[in-house]
């Protein structure tokens, strides 16, 4: 699995590696955010990490979820 750029989703400020969302099985980025800023998608098949755009702004750049995440698919500028 590689880190190249088409891998990644961009919003606003949050970056999320798709590719490692797809053998995620533990969805620790929805959990770890009080502030309700992830929904995984597809939990069932080819799980996909999106941020909930509208709540995007609400982000206090904690990082509790970029270190939740074990598979460090989530980065934040
Ligand atoms: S962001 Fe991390 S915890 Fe969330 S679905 Fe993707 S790999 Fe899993
Ligand atoms: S940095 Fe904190 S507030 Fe922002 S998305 Fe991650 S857990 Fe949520």
């Amino acid at each position: 699995m590689s880190d190249t750029p088409e891998n990644i989703v961009s919003y606003k400020f949050h970056n999320i590696d798709v590719s490692k969302c797809k053998r995620c099985e533990a969805f620790s980025c929805e959990e770890a955010c009080f502030r309700g800023i992830y929904e995984v998608l597809n939990k069932d098949s080819e799980p996909v990490c999106t941020v909930v755009e509208e709540r995007e702004d609400h982000c206090i750049k904690c990082h509790i979820c970029t270190t939740a995440c074990k598979l460090r698919a989530i980065t934040i500028d």
